[in-house]
């Protein structure tokens, strides 16, 4: 069988002895593997490179399309940006995967049995980085969820839930408040999961369902949640199974993918066969899986596993009674790759299926026949805060005609017509305006027309969102006490 080409990149801090630990196992595993070596990280930052990679470098990551990366540090000081981002916007890597698992008795953990994949949507939401300060009080960031990015990832959750005989997919979502973004993440995975017949589905509010996880983790098998909620509970996972220092993670893309340990470079501990490399092993398991390789990843997966369970730790989760020998990073390779072709006899043996791919096509979205009309607008004010009847009073005077002023906001709060006095107020006024004739469609015309009345009536506005309906469908919220 063929080599599969795959980039590597040895990173900083610990980064080298545990990319050289885990190179050891693998080629003793017998992977099949042509090693492109790159640079990346604080050497290529502080030599004026701010992205932390060089071109010649992302042309390596676009031939091989697999990317088996160790921890960077990021120097200190502004003007660096986050080499996992730009990595991850540039290659499309829309899902991360964490598998949190507990090794008990072996290392110390809180949750015995625990064993939970967390599958975060990695692209969309609040990181899409769009934020804008608006007034002087009010700043405000763009949370995007897009129906195909939900697509992509609820699918890609489902079928790893298949591949790796999960039994059960739950998603997080906040859809009680934000009922038009995670509303619609949620109504994807009940869309897709009814698709997906031999797996149990779930849906839990992210606050319920991150208390019951942090409590009762057993209770959870994949959990599939957009970005923001998956940036934290991830890490919460990882840490509570015990084990930060031995979860690897996989980011995926339809065409490209990046394997990885979750912790950082630990400057503190280079340089000194310290390090455990286990993360980044468990990360490069996941990447033999990928690459087709099923039969080398297992051999790799239960020669950890039995090393773990024969008491040869490295310092981290070294415990006086249960560890036997304490370690340092070429040893624990060394006692790993001698293992290769053992099964674990107290941990349950691995094994995995040939996955012909790991990656789920690319949703692209595809203009569609949904009918879209406009039937209002939102029209965002800078004014002072407090004065709540003088601006209702001259949005009234200046409403043209076919249009009608139904209500002026505040912080999502209706304050005008009829508002409470006790509202706080600040100086950003979202004022909404409809048709004359209810759920009439409005034109872009009455809009600049809106707009123009209220230049010439000296009001500073921000921005307008236009309300629109999707076949006869609100896709707005109403503002409270609307
Ligand atoms: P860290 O994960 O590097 O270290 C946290 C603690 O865990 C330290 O006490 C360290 O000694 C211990 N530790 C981590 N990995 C270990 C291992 N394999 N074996 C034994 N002990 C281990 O987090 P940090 O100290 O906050 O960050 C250090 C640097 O790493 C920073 O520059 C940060 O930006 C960077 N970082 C990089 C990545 C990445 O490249 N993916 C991720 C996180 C942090």
């Amino acid at each position: 069988m063929s080599n599969t080409p795959i980039t590597v990149a040895k990173g900083d801090g610990i980064g080298p002895e545990i990319m050289d630990a885990t190179l050891h196992i693998l080629r003793e595993a017998g992977a099949r593997l042509d090693i492109e070596e790159i640079e990346i990280g604080e050497k290529v930052y502080l030599a004026g490179n701010s992205a932390g990679i060089a071109q010649s470098s992302i042309e390596s990551l676009l031939r091989t399309k697999v990317f088996l990366k160790a921890p960077i540090t990021t120097p200190q000081g502004g003007g660096f940006k986050s080499l996992n981002v730009t990595t991850r916007k540039m290659l499309g890597l829309y899902a991360n995967v964490r598998p949190c698992v507990a090794y008990d008795p072996y290392v110390r953990t809180k949750h015995p049995g625990m064993n939970v994949v967390i599958v975060r949507e990695n692209e969309e939401d609040l990181y899409a980085g769009i934020e804008h300060q608006q007034t002087p009080d009010v700043t405000q960031c763009l949370k995007l969820i897009t129906r195909s990015g939900c697509q992509r990832i609820v699918k890609y959750a489902f079928e790893y839930a298949r591949r790796n005989n999960r039994k059960k997919v739950t998603c997080f979502t906040k859809d009680n408040i934000m009922k038009i973004t995670d509303g619609l993440f949620h109504k994807v995975f009940d869309e897709i999961g009814a698709l997906y017949d031999d797996i149990e589905k779930e849906h839990w509010i992210v606050d319920i369902g991150a208390a019951k996880m942090a409590d009762t983790p057993e209770a959870f098998d994949v959990i599939v949640m957009p970005n923001l909620y998956g940036d934290i509970l991830s890490d919460v996972a990882a840490q509570i199974a015990g084990s930060v220092g031995l979860a690897g993670s996989a980011n995926i893309g339809a065409k490209y993918a990046m394997f990885e340990a979750i912790h950082g470079s630990a400057p503190r501990r280079a340089g000194q066969n310290l390090a455990n490399p286990s993360g980044l092993l468990l990360g490069a398991v996941m990447m033999l899986v990928h690459i087709n390789q099923p039969d080398i990843a297992a051999a790799v997966h239960n020669a950890w596993l039995k090393t773990i369970e024969d008491g040869v730790h490295t310092y981290d989760i070294f415990k006086e009674g249960i560890s036997k020998e304490k370690v340092g990073t070429k040893e624990f390779a060394q006692a790993v790759a001698s293992r290769v072709g053992q099964l674990p006899e107290k941990f349950k043996p691995v094994s995995y299926n040939a996955a012909p791919s790991q990656m789920v096509e690319d949703t692209v979205y595809a203009a569609s026949t949904v009918k879209k009309e406009t039937i209002g607008v939102d029209m965002f004010v800078h004014y002072a805060p407090g004065l709540t009847e003088e601006l209702g009073q001259k949005l009234d005077a200046l409403t043209p005609e076919g249009l009608k002023l139904v209500m002026v906001s505040n912080r999502g709060v209706k304050v005008y017509p009829g508002g409470l006095k006790d509202t706080i107020t600040t100086d950003h006024w979202r004022c909404r305006f409809h048709s004359t004739t209810d759920g009439a469609p409005i034109s872009h015309k009455q809009i600049i027309e809106l707009l123009s009345r209220a230049e010439a009536a000296g009001l500073d506005f921000i921005k307008t969102e236009n309300l629109c309906t999707f076949d006869g469908k609100p896709g707005f919220s109403l503002g409270q006490g609307q």
